[in-house]
């Protein structure tokens, strides 16, 4: 396959105009044919173009687990309402609320909060979370990741305050969907929740795992072409890690070098896009986060849950949480970012098109003309 790795621009465009089968061709290629040259090719021009928005920043957000009930069934998921074995729990607002202080002090300017589906957090429970937080610490943003909900829903968080929300789409696949999930949740649900949240103002993060059971190159086409047609602002990739406690236990374990070129890829397909270095990645590959920086990540979500509950949150086997990537760990975590060359950032780290938009509240006071 001829594919000119000098000219980023170039590959970008022809990512964006491939059709279906021409785009699973070239996922073929660089996850099974490409040369070590055509890989590290790959990496300069992601690289070039991350460049070209944020420079050599990481951003760094808290990430808060504040509760590992959950009501669905994803198969591939630790949490899932059938697995007797998960312990569950649930952070109290205070608790929740005390995270963010801590966090706070220790320079993030983003929290995460992340839950299972968790039907006691109704939406006046959540808006009362997501507001508090807001009056305490206006300087922060909030992002969402908890789940499908409806729009009117996503609406009233987002009023409470809520700047951005995660919802990994897992496959654009339909076929695929459907071994991964129980019959009663569906794509179309999925992505009517992403473009809700999208048309409603929030900052959105789609995203899937890598090597999940059945994803083949044309699936991931399918990924490439919806992410294409949503536009989001994060994508969240990680590898899939089997959980004991569910039916692909026995599921072979990913190596990080497919990631790491889905990443290059999905920076290379969205140039100014906010890419994590998943925790995931950090948990098979010791060096896997650095890694995805030279794939064009730029993001990294250090863990601030409360110590005691943070293995609780096991979505795979093995996740790390005591290390590094534990926020209290945020010195050494960022060194290590310095040491590969890149520079750890404490701002917001809004997506470079909401940066030149004026404060939230302000908007609000100028749409209503005062
Ligand atoms: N309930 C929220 C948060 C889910 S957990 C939601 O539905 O969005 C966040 C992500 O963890 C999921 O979107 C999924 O992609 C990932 N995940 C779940 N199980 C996993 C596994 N076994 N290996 C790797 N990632 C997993």
């Amino acid at each position: 396959m001829e594919i000119n790795m000098n000219r980023p621009q170039k590959l970008s465009e022809l990512l964006n105009t491939a059709g279906r089968k021409e785009l699973a061709d070239i996922l073929r290629y660089f996850v099974r044919e490409a040369r070590p040259e055509e890989l590290s090719g790959l990496m300069r021009c992601a690289s070039r173009l991350r460049e070209q928005y944020y420079g050599k920043k990481v951003y760094f957000r808290g990430l808060i687990e504040f509760s590992s009930y959950c009501k669905r069934g994803c198969y591939y998921c630790g949490l899932q309402r059938n697995n007797a074995n998960a312990v569950r729990y649930r952070l109290s607002e205070d608790e929740i609320l005390a995270c963010c202080g801590a966090g706070r002090k220790l320079g993030f300017r983003t929290f995460v909060l992340q839950s299972g589906e968790d039907p006691y957090h109704s939406d006046e429970r959540l808006c009362g979370i997501v507001s508090g937080i807001k009056a305490r610490f206006p300087d922060c943003a909030v992002t969402l990741s908890v789940g499908e909900r409806s729009r009117d829903s996503y609406r009233r968080l987002f009023e409470a305050g809520a700047d951005r929300y995660l919802l990994r789409h897992e496959t654009a696949d339909e076929a695929h969907y459907g071994t991964l999930h129980p019959p009663e949740q569906t794509l179309k649900n999925r992505m009517r929740c992403l473009y809700d949240l999208k048309e409603l103002g929030y900052q959105v993060g789609a995203g899937f795992m890598v090597d999940s059971p059945g994803q083949t190159c044309e699936t991931l086409a399918e990924d490439f072409a919806f992410l294409r047609r949503l536009q989001p602002q994060m994508v969240g990739i990680g590898p899939f890690i089997p959980h004991k406690d569910t039916r692909f236990a026995d599921y072979c374990r990913p190596s990080s070098e497919k990631t790491v070129i889905l990443l290059a890829l999905v920076r290379v397909l969205l140039p100014k896009v906010l890419l994590p270095a998943t925790t995931a990645l950090g948990t098979i590959d010791p060096l896997g986060r650095e890694k995805a920086f030279q794939a064009g990540a730029n993001v990294l979500m250090p863990n601030l849950s409360p110590a005691a509950h943070r293995k609780d949150y096991n979505l795979y086997d093995n996740k790390i949480c005591m290390g590094e990537e534990a926020a209290e760990c945020v010195e050494r975590l960022s060194g290590r970012v310095t040491a590969a060359g890149f520079v750890p950032d404490f701002s917001r780290g809004d997506h470079v098109d909401w940066e030149n938009r004026l404060p939230r509240g302000r908007e609000r006071i100028l749409i209503r003309g005062e």
